[in-house]
């Protein structure tokens, strides 16, 4: 039995994940449960999962849910600082971190410090602060287990295998939603059509970072960290079935990949029990029924966003961190209907641009550049949209 905290149970990596505890209530016991503002579907949760503690992070919500749950024996914290406190609960092994954001930042780096063991979906942290994160994972005897599914496949493809013969990472891409789109339909395309993800169900903010293709610029810099490989041995192949989740090149020129239907519980599960598999109940990949897998470099000129990822890893320091923030308001101001699709990558490359970089000594240093970050991101928004 493994005691687990889920950092963002509402959301759609959380709920696979407690869709796999459903699946094996023997093996894993909740110990907290945290989400953003959604009281409603937490106190669902709370109900059927029965953990110690809960949090949300907006505190009115909070508030509601601690009348909502006044009959169970949970205690409900708030606030980000709540959060923060749930992920170092004293019992719990496995912090699975589903976080959407940089929010997430904070409660993941608190359980690493408690000690705890980490199942990483929330990239954006690793991309804020990776180099710090792998030292303080270190520090205190931490592993961290990719959740991303690109990830999971690197993770396994090296199993078994010797660093020193790697020649090379290659991340695969869907292409997302708009792929093919010329940049005339992506000037005009709206927020719902850019949330229609041919291959995966997720939320929002990850679906849009999948048709900008700024997702696979985060996992670069994910990937940079989670496996300590240079920005030079990461190349990414758009491969629109979503199939193949990654491959490995080795220095013989042999090629390890890992193969599924898209379906995350399969890299969660992996993540939370590994070395082990679980026997999950899922569709088998039938590669006839498949029968074609196609192939194609990443369209720089009408997706940008993919070399930004690689631009920031290069510059390192707070670049990364900025990038990132830059991003966060940008997908977000495009959701509101606010501004136009091709504006995200320009709003990030204008922040960029006016940014100087400094190096990450300190969590402070992450956190300035993010704030940063945030307001130039808003300032140029506001221009664009008065
Ligand atoms: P989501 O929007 O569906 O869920 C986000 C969760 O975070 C929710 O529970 C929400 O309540 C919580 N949350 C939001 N803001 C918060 C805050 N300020 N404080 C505390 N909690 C907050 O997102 P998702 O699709 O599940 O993605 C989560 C993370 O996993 C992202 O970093 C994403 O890039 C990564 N990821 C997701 C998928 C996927 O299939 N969804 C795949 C790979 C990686
Ligand atoms: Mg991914």
């Amino acid at each position: 039995m493994k005691n687990i905290v889920i950092l963002g149970s509402t959301g759609s990596i959380g709920t696979n994940t407690l869709d796999i505890v459903d699946r094996f209530p023997e093996e894993f016991h909740v110990v907290g449960l945290t989400a953003g503002s959604n009281d409603e579907k937490l106190e669902a949760q709370i109900r059927k999962f029965r953990p110690a503690f809960a949090a949300l992070a907006n505190e009115a919500a909070a508030a509601k849910l601690r009348d909502r749950c006044a009959d169970l024996p949970v205690k409900i914290l708030a606030g980000n600082e709540g959060v923060a406190e749930v992920a170092q609960s004293q019992d719990a092994e496995l912090v699975i971190s589903a976080i959407v954001g940089g929010a997430g930042l904070l409660p993941t780096l608190a359980a690493i410090r408690a000690g705890k063991q980490i199942a990483l979906a929330n990239k954006e942290p690793m991309v804020m602060a990776g180099a710090l994160m792998q030292a303080e994972a270190k520090k205190h005897h931490v592993r961290i287990f990719p959740i991303d599914s690109e990830h999971s496949a690197i993770f396994q493809s090296l199993e078994g295998h010797r660093r020193e013969d790697v020649k090379r990472i290659i991340l695969t891409a869907s292409g997302g939603p708009l792929w093919g789109f010329s940049r005339e339909q992506l000037q005009d395309v709206s927020p719902e059509r850019a949330l229609q993800h041919p291959n995966w169900k997720m939320g929002s903010k990850i679906t849009i970072d999948s048709a900008t293709l700024m997702n696979k610029g985060l996992e670069v810099i994910e990937a940079r960290w989670l496996f300590d490989i240079p920005e030079t041995q990461i190349e990414v192949l758009v491969h629109r079935e979503s199939i193949i989740h990654s491959l490995v090149e080795y220095t013989d020129r042999s090629v390890i990949a890992q193969l599924g239907l898209p379906d995350m519980r399969t890299p969660i599960s992996y993540a939370m029990r590994y070395p082990e598999r679980m026997p999950l109940d899922l569709p088998s990949l039938d590669l006839t029924e498949i029968s074609t897998l196609t192939f194609f470099k990443p369209d720089h000129a009408r997706f940008p966003c993919l070399q930004l990822g690689y631009e920031a890893l290069r510059i390192g320091g707070t670049m990364p961190a900025t990038m990132n923030a830059a991003n966060e308001v940008a997908v977000e101001a495009f959701l509101q209907s606010g501004i136009r699709f091709l504006d995200i990558p320009d709003i990030i490359r204008s922040t960029m641009e006016a940014h100087a970089p400094r190096p990450i000594d300190g969590l402070d240093d992450a956190l300035d550049a993010d704030h940063w970050a945030r307001d130039k991101a808003e300032s140029l928004v506001h221009a664009l949209t008065r």
